[in-house]
């Protein structure tokens, strides 16, 4: 008897077949007539698979009489057209039962995001997070295809990194050393006798690694964990994150905009697309707008605004902001979202910053006061992706270095693609949660990485 998905077995094509399908239990319901609907789930979709069970079964008294939510089942039987409002059912020949669920948390009423989260081990078995966990899998599947399609090679970037570029305070650190016996002997840390003979960290980003494959290879991208140790409990930040990071030879900052607009779009179209039943439930349940929100954004184009423009609009717009704006100053999440959400009521693309307030490899502008930088935002989420183009010409790069004191010698390698054949290039980071983030419609970013990292919470 083969065994299929409930997703196959809900299509009519199904119709006739003998099957075997496994999952779990999600209601039991008995009729006076002398049989009972069960209805399975497998995570293969969201809706369930309405499940008959006659009196007739060996262990209709017995067993199937004491199924109960979350139990987990083997069910081989017919499926037959259904006369319900959903297109097959299942009659079952044979149920075997694996698993009982006595006391099962999630049986009866419905629990709010905050109490999901201390029972990270069994929330998948809800029907939200199975779908945000579909959702999350389209989209890295949407990921790879685009670039791939594109002929962007995916380069494999280190998780473990000396370099302290960007985020020294925000860094992970990474150690062998025995810490407990060095406080005990009070004795100062020699990171000599340490692993890799030199302070080391969990990666913040692996966009240098990913510049030296684009000045070789073209067009490149990385995807993997990131992390911050910020210490900050916003419903946007985790301490451990998916980054996605496309770095392009040959591209300037126009051109990197115009990729970021059609990645993102085509994220939102083949969630669209291949998760139209679980986006249908993120319009009922989570946000009403989930699904013609994303549709408008597909149709429509992004704003385009330099930073310049944005901070005029900011200080002639009449709100009071908490955080005063003024040229120079970096935006707080408020602005972002005046500008996003209420200005404009659609993805802004900002752009050209002031170059204090940016690192030192986003490219110089003739104005010399601004950097080609751009961050996307989006109504409800804020920023999704920050890139730039990067500096390319070897004396400014290192003017700006030492701007921002930072040790030369330490980046001898990445001063060293400039002077050897240097290129424009750029690329950007989309932070692969805050995307689903949009897409869902789900407020806490706690609730769209399977087991999130925030400060103070690492048990599962
Ligand atoms: P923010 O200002 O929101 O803290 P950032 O400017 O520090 O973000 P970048 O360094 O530009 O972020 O990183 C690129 C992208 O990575 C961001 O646009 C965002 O989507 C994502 N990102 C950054 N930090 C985090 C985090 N702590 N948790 C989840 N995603 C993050
Ligand atoms: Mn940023």
């Amino acid at each position: 008897m083969e065994k299929i998905p409930v997703v196959k077995a809900r299509l009519a094509d199904a119709i006739g077949q003998s099957v075997c399908i496994q999952g779990w239990i999600r209601t039991r319901r008995d009729s006076k007539a002398g049989f009972s609907f069960l209805e399975v789930n497998d995570g293969s979709c969201m809706g369930n698979l309405q499940v008959i069970a006659d009196a007739a079964l060996a262990n209709y008294e017995s067993e199937v009489k004491r199924i109960t939510t979350g139990c987990s089942v083997t069910i081989e039987g017919q499926i037959k057209a259904s006369e319900g409002n959903q297109a097959t059912e299942l009659l079952a020949a044979r149920i075997l039962v694996h698993g009982w669920a006595e006391d099962f948390p999630l049986q009866k009423k419905r629990h709010t995001f905050e109490k999901l989260r201390e029972w990270a081990h069994l929330r998948p078995r809800t029907n939200a997070f199975g779908a945000i966990a579909r959702v999350r899998n389209q989209a890295c599947r949407s990921i790879h295809n685009f670039f791939q399609e594109d002929g962007f090679l995916y380069v494999h970037t280190p998780i473990i990194t000396a370099s302290d570029c960007e985020g020294a305070g925000e860094m992970f650190r990474v150690t062998t050393l025995d810490l407990d016996k060095l406080a005990a002997q009070n004795k100062q840390v020699d990171y000599s006798f340490d692993f890799f003979d030199r302070p080391s960290y969990l990666t913040v980003s692996g966009q240098l690694e990913a510049e030296i494959y684009a000045t070789a290879l073209g067009k490149v991208y990385t995807f993997g964990p990131t992390f911050r140790a910020e210490n900050s409990n916003t419903s946007r930040h985790l301490a451990e994150f998916w980054m996605v990071e496309p770095e392009m030879a040959f591209f300037e900052l126009t051109d990197n905009m115009d990729l970021a607009e059609q990645f993102l779009k085509r994220l939102f179209r083949d969630a669209l697309d291949n998760c139209q039943e679980d986006m249908d439930f993120f319009a009922q349940r989570i946000e009403k707008d989930a699904v013609t929100r994303l549709e408008k954004i597909i149709d429509s184009e992004f704003v385009r605004l330099p930073y310049t423009e944005a901070i005029a609009i900011l200080e002639s717009c009449g709100e009071t902001f908490e955080y005063p704006v003024s040229w120079g100053t970096d935006l707080q999440s408020e602005h972002e979202r005046y500008l996003t959400e209420t200005k404009f009521n659609c993805p802004v693309i900002l752009y050209d910053y002031p170059r204090s307030i940016k690192p030192f490899y986003m490219r110089v502008n003739d104005d010399e006061r601004t950097v080609r930088a751009m961050d996307v935002l989006v109504p409800g989420v804020g920023e999704i992706i920050g890139g730039s183009q990067r500096e390319e010409r070897l004396d400014i790069l290192e003017l700006r270095m030492k701007e921002q004191n930072l040790d030369l010698e330490a980046y001898w390698w990445y001063r060293e693609l400039r002077k050897f054949g240097t290129v424009p290039h750029a690329g950007f980071g989309l932070g692969l949660e805050r995307a689903i983030q949009f897409i869902t419609g789900m407020t806490n970013i706690r609730d769209v990485i399977p087991f999130p990292r925030t400060p103070g919470n690492a048990e599962f």
